[in-house]
């Protein structure tokens, strides 16, 4: 297949599976509260010895996705779950459709447990709308492509694309969640993001579910990158791969353009 099939095919792949209903999908609901919800007295208690649990959630809240209207809400003991092979207990949760982050009492361990937990499930938070604009800019450019490919080839250098993909420069500025993006969920990075992963063994396990078929590629590149937020909430700055700190920053910078 050359590289336009692939682009062409892409692009319609997106277009059929645009807003499928994933609430349903327990794979759809990321592991990871509402930063300026104080936290019940009783379940402060419930978890751990955090003096000010709502101080530290609204500090990471502030620090990463500013005065988004989320809701973050302390939820008593975490549920088992799998993820492929391997079995889990959630200390988190969000629900990309209300926007809920549910904290669990494993998230209330110490300080540090806690600012990670809440920053691994913000992230899922900037994912999900910084996706949705992705998803809206990859339709416009699919129509764009379609329309010329009805009257002149929309690889041609007069065209809205290269063969690879990636936008032609007249067309970047209005499509900057694609430019920035298509590389990483569609295009070159996509075997380098492959093979660097397994960040920590909590992402790890949603490659190797991915690559057994049990998984998404979107939710393996999700929760790398909220592990990612995580360890950096936590101080943890080595080990992270060159492509997968890029990856974070443009995600990081696009979600501040979403507002
Ligand atoms: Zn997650």
């Amino acid at each position: 297949m050359s590289l336009r099939d692939q682009v062409l095919r892409v692009l319609s792949k997106h277009e059929t599976e645009r807003n499928p209903d994933h609430s349903h999908d327990p794979r759809r609901r990321h592991r990871s509260i509402n930063g300026d919800a104080a936290i019940q007295e009783e379940e402060r208690n419930q978890g751990g010895t955090i003096e000010n649990p709502g101080e530290i959630i609204k500090s990471v809240k502030d620090k990463l996705v500013g005065d988004a209207n989320i809701v973050i809400i302390s939820n008593g003991e975490g549920y088992n779950f799998r993820v492929g092979d391997s079995e889990f207990i959630a200390v988190g949760d969000f629900d990309s459709q209300s926007e809920r982050v549910r904290l669990f009492n494993g998230a209330f361990k110490d300080e540090t447990v806690l600012k990670g937990v809440v920053a691994h499930e913000l992230s899922h938070l900037i994912f999900s709308r910084v996706q949705k604009k992705l998803s809206e800019e990859m339709s416009a450019v699919n129509r764009l492509v379609m329309d010329y490919t009805e009257n002149s080839d929309p690889f041609a250098k007069n065209g809205v694309m290269s063969a690879e993909g990636t936008l032609r420069d007249e067309y970047k500025k209005r499509f900057p969640y694609y430019d920035a993006l298509y590389d990483y969920f569609y295009g070159k990075h996509y075997k380098e993001l492959k093979e660097k992963d397994g960040i920590t063994p909590y992402s790890a396990s949603y490659w190797k579910a991915h690559e057994q078929g049990n998984g998404s590629w979107d939710t393996a590149i999700n929760e790398t990158l909220a592990e990612i937020s995580r360890l950096k909430a936590q101080g943890i700055k080595k080990g992270i791969p060159n492509i997968w700190r890029g990856f974070y920053r443009e995600m990081n910078s696009l979600y501040k353009k979403t507002k």
